[in-house]
């Protein structure tokens, strides 16, 4: 696991090409995704052609035993993969048999997706998205809302006000409420669900944090390349991700569609087709939501 600082991801690139807003959708993901997985297989057939003749030259069982083993590892992963997919498309767990409880598939896959996307000249950011959304999906599919959730919300430090003086990082409780930023809606719905907020300066003070509090899901806002880093830092944990608003360029000044942030967060607490009208003080320690009212 790398330690990463807060805009350590746009270290040594040209931020003024950046773009301010990327909507794509799962496809570029899909695609990518797909040709991943076809890579894989050829790279699979192509390592048994050579080794073929060593292993036969060796022993027959040998030979044979290595035939198995590979063509199950092949088979394992398409239909790991097919089994992602579907569930992503169709909106269900499916099937219940199949464990994809570790979307760490998904994980690996975008790694190579993103080398490949590049090759054909398609910038980080935007396969990153199309990551982040498809992500979000399986996650949706993976587990469903709960008010039981223990739910910790973590926001980039370049999303307070940079002229603002406050000490949010340390806690959001030190906004002032000017409304310049984002931070003090993201405080009222603290005081609201009682979730944990944290403004983090850098991966590994988030990862503390996440240590520290055990959350059971994670809502995290940052740039596409950050959240594709702490998606695969946080292993197990449900990450719904939601990429942040760029008008000034990255790392200064940024935003969130606090729509976006609010159906998560229903979506979060099961609160889709309830309108939970809540009261509390945004506490030092993750409250659970069902102690609420
Ligand atoms: S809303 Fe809060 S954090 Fe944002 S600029 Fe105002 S006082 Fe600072």
């Amino acid at each position: 696991m790398l330690d990463r600082e807060l805009g350590s991801e746009w270290e040594g690139e040209d931020i003024n090409s950046a773009e301010e807003k990327i909507d794509e959708g799962n496809g570029l993901f899909l695609s990518l995704s797909f040709l991943v997985i076809l890579l894989f297989s050829a790279s699979m057939a192509f390592i048994w052609y050579m080794i073929k003749p060593r292993l036969i030259e060796i022993s027959p069982y040998l030979y044979t035993t290595a035939g198995i083993a590979i063509a199950v590892f092949v088979f394992y992963t398409l239909l790991k993969y097919t089994v992602t997919v579907l569930s992503v498309v169709t909106g269900k767990n499916l099937p219940p048999f199949f464990n994809i409880n570790s979307p760490s598939i998904v994980i690996l896959i975008c790694q190579y997706a993103i080398k490949i996307g590049k090759t054909f000249g398609i910038s980080i950011d935007r396969i990153g998205n199309s990551f982040v959304n498809f992500n979000n999906s399986l996650m949706r599919v993976i587990k469903k809302g709960s008010r039981n959730e223990r739910l910790l919300v973590l926001l980039p430090r370049c999303i307070q006000n940079s002229k603002c003086k406050q000490k949010v990082a340390e806690d959001i409780n030190n906004c002032k409420d000017c409304g310049k930023c984002v931070i003090t809606e993201f405080k009222a719905l603290g005081k609201e669900y009682r979730f944990h907020i944290n403004v983090a300066t850098g991966g590994s003070l988030a990862r503390k944090m996440v240590h520290k509090l055990r959350p059971s899901s994670i809502l995290a806002v940052a740039c596409e390349r950050e959240l594709v880093s702490g998606i695969q830092d946080t292993g197990s944990i449900r990450v719904l991700a939601i990429p942040n608003l760029r008008p000034e360029g990255p790392c200064k000044n940024t935003t969130v569609d606090m729509n976006k942030v609010r159906n998560v967060i229903n979506f979060i607490y099961d609160n889709e087709n309830e309108n939970l009208s809540l009261e509390g003080k945004v506490s030092g320690t993750i409250v659970e939501a069902g102690a609420r009212g």
